[in-house]
């Protein structure tokens, strides 16, 4: 991943400096593009953005935060100072802009450079960001359709969505809440099966040891139904995983 400072792509000195950010405001991040459906490449592109924000426009430099071209080569813009290209955001917003036209998918290398800025922002200003496009701000295509449903829909998500079969799964746990209902779950009962072996695993993943998920509802199991009972606060702490554990620990 290559990495051009201002000095290096030779952008203009800013006539006054360039405000800094506060890090307590900053809420997130946005995502531009280019716009210009055969853009120039490289740093060429970024030079004629600066020159059109500069001369055209008339602010101090180029607006975005940090730029990324067609190979992943990512540009400092403004840096860690107060950007100019997402109106009423810039104090509390840094910007990418992918310096192509993001209406067509960019390079594997151009979006993994983009996630390491983002990466970047989250490390210095808190990982609670929130990521948009600039579409989401203001009527325009910006930054097109398939950079801005990529964006939108969280980076990675896989292109079709029906690979995952999210009413199966609901299905399946309201099933599972209806057997709980007719029989809970107990160590006195010495349950067993896939019902308490998906109990283990959700017990894990909220940070309380049921010992490991082999389906047996042990001594172990119902130390950690107990714990989380206690720290749910409003459930009665007896071990037993009825209706109202079950469902505090799947649905909510
Ligand atoms: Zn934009």
């Amino acid at each position: 991943m290559e990495y051009i400072s201002r000095e290096s792509w030779g952008a203009t000195p800013p006539r006054k400096p360039f405000a800094p950010l506060t890090p307590a405001r900053i809420k997130g991040v946005v995502v531009h593009h280019g716009g210009v459906p055969n853009p120039p490449s490289g740093v060429s592109a970024v030079i004629a953005y600066e020159r059109h924000h500069i001369e055209t426009r008339g602010w101090l430099g180029i607006a975005y935060n940090w730029l990324v071209d067609e190979h992943g080569a990512i540009y400092e813009g403004r840096g860690w100072f107060r950007g100019g290209a997402t109106k009423g955001w810039n104090s509390r917003s840094v910007s990418v802009c992918y310096t192509g036209f993001g209406e067509f998918e960019p390079s594997d290398a151009t979006k993994a450079s983009i996630k390491a800025v983002i990466a970047e922002t989250q490390n210095r200003y808190g990982d609670g960001l929130w990521l948009k496009t600039h579409r989401q701000f203001k009527k325009t295509t910006c930054p097109g359709e398939w950079l801005g449903d990529w964006v939108e829909s969280g980076l990675d998500v896989p292109h079709n969505p029906s690979s995952v079969d999210w009413d199966a799964i609901a299905r399946y746990i309201q099933d599972l809440k209806a057997q709980v209902a007719r029989r809970p779950l107990s160590y006195r009962r010495r349950s067993r099966g896939e019902a308490v072996r998906i109990i283990q695993r959700a017990l894990t993943a909220r940070g309380f040891d049921p010992g490991p998920a082999d389906g047996v509802f042990g001594r172990k199991t119902a130390k950690a139904v107990k714990a989380f009972q206690r720290a749910q606060g409003m459930l009665k702490v007896d071990g037993v995983v009825g209706v109202s554990t079950f469902t505090v620990l799947f649905i909510q």
